[in-house]
């Protein structure tokens, strides 16, 4: 299997580089703020919850989104492989997963991260807002919460995977077609 972390802080251009992963290596795409978003659309217990915490810029607590990926990974037990997209998201989220995928007989393969300053960050939500809909994409201190979750809860994950000789940083800042040319170098370098 092929089982790829996408890394970077919000706006870093995940969702746009995971789109186009998926098509070249025939993955599976599990975004779990896309997974949330979905289940706020729909009304549901999970959306409710998740929503309390997605409004404010927190991160939903570990237990919920661990169990969450944890399902989205069991309902697809044919995948090559899976993009993880926004998760882990905290240390307990990455030993989890290590967890998770050694009891189906896989592990990570690598995490590729997106490097973008904190300037370019908020610009890029910000006019993302404009266009997304997104609450949390429109409020200047709900973007400035997520940057600082980022730096303090997230960025521990990029030191779990170094310890493990799998992290792989990419400069995010360009054209997608050169950023997306330079992921999958890293890919198939592995
Ligand atoms: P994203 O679409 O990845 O920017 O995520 C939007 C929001 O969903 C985040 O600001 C968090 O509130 C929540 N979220 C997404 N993924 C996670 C995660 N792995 N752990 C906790 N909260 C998450």
């Amino acid at each position: 299997m092929l089982n790829i972390v996408l890394f970077g802080p919000p706006g870093a251009g995940k969702g746009t580089q995971s789109e186009k992963l998926i098509n070249k290596y025939g993955l599976v795409h599990l975004s779990t703020g896309d997974i949330f978003r979905a289940n706020i659309k729909g009304g549901t217990e999970l959306g409710t919850l998740a929503k309390s915490y997605i409004d404010k810029g927190q991160l939903v607590p570990d237990e919920v989104t661990i169990g969450m990926l944890a399902s989205e990974v069991n309902k697809n037990p044919n995948a090559k492989g899976f993009i993880f997209d926004g998760f882990p998201r905290t240390h307990a989220q990455a030993e989890a997963l290590d967890a998770l995928l050694s009891s189906i007989n896989s592990t990570i393969t690598m995490m590729l991260a997106l490097e973008v300053e904190e300037d370019e960050l908020r610009k890029r939500l910000l006019l993302r807002g404009k266009d997304s809909g997104r609450a949390d994409d429109q409020n200047p201190e709900v973007i400035q919460n997520r940057i600082n979750v980022y730096n303090n809860e997230t960025t521990p994950v990029k030191h779990f995977y170094t310890k493990q000789s799998k992290y792989k940083g990419i400069n995010g800042i360009g054209e997608i077609d050169t950023i997306f040319t330079n992921l999958c170098e890293a890919i198939e370098k592995k």
